[in-house]
């Protein structure tokens, strides 16, 4: 299968290496290919700088957003929750329409500091206004919940824990629950919550993870929903 992968942060490079692992085409999707490799100090989260990471991925490759969505079959977005639908715009509504869009984002708004709230919240969510902004894609809303390392390999975390589902397409969601399966995700873990409308909750746990990370000290924790 060939995956865009739209964002060249921790997540869109995690998720590139897990699905480059497993076999599959990958292609990363950034504003301005050149700006992105030229850079030589780490990110705001001290990662490295992307052009030294994607050296040591040489299957995976680096091209501008509409070029690698067009280029792929499913679509990940794992860019900033804040420039995701400018993002999905540059990708280009054609480039999106029939495919399976993977949506990891969170509405993080760090505009008032830290803590960072939610915008959009409560009445509405980042899943739902991109699906209504693309009706033609195949959104699926899933991994937003738990740090990126557990995305790509849940046994991290000890015993079962949940991974979420929420989308308005049946079979999209049946692709991304085989997709997590592949991840190494048990697909009793995997929680179908309904449409794109219930990306609401899963978005409005980032208050609650941001806390929990707060307090354990770590990322290697995740919700796990007993008697579901
Ligand atoms: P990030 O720093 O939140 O986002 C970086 C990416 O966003 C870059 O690729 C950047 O594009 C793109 N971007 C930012 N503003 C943009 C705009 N206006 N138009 C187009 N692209 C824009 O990266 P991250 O930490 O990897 O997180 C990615 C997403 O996953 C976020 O929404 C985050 O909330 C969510 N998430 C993160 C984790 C985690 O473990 N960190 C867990 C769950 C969910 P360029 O490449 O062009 O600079």
């Amino acid at each position: 299968m060939r995956y865009a992968v739209l964002g060249t942060g921790i997540v869109g490079r995690t998720i590139a290496a897990k699905l480059a692992s497993l076999g599959h085409q990958v292609t990363i999707g950034t504003r301005d290919p050149k700006a992105t490799l030229a850079r030589t100090e780490p990110d705001g989260y001290g990662n490295q700088p992307f052009g030294e990471w994607l050296a040591l991925h040489d299957q995976i490759r680096l091209e501008a957003i509409a070029d690698a969505a067009a280029w792929g079959e499913t679509v990940v977005n794992t860019t900033a929750g804040g420039g995701s639908l400018q993002a999905l715009e540059a990708a280009g509504a054609a480039n999106l329409a029939d495919k399976v869009l993977i949506d990891i984002a969170n509405p993080l708004d760090f505009s008032q500091g830290m803590p960072p709230s939610l915008n959009p919240v409560n009445t509405d969510s980042l899943g739902e206004q991109i699906q209504r902004a693309f009706p033609e894609a195949r959104v699926v809303k899933t991994l937003n919940t738990m740090n990126c390392q557990i995305m790509v390999d849940p046994s991290r975390v000890a015993g079962e824990h949940t991974v979420f589902v929420s989308g308005d397409d049946t079979g999209a969601k049946q692709a991304v629950t085989d997709l997590l399966v592949s991840f190494g995700w048990p697909e009793s873990s995997v929680l179908d919550l309904g449409d794109i409308t219930t990306a609401r909750g899963t978005e409005m746990l980032l208050p609650i993870w941001l806390r929990l990370w707060g307090s354990l000290g770590h990322a290697d924790f995740n919700f796990h929903i007993a008697g579901a």
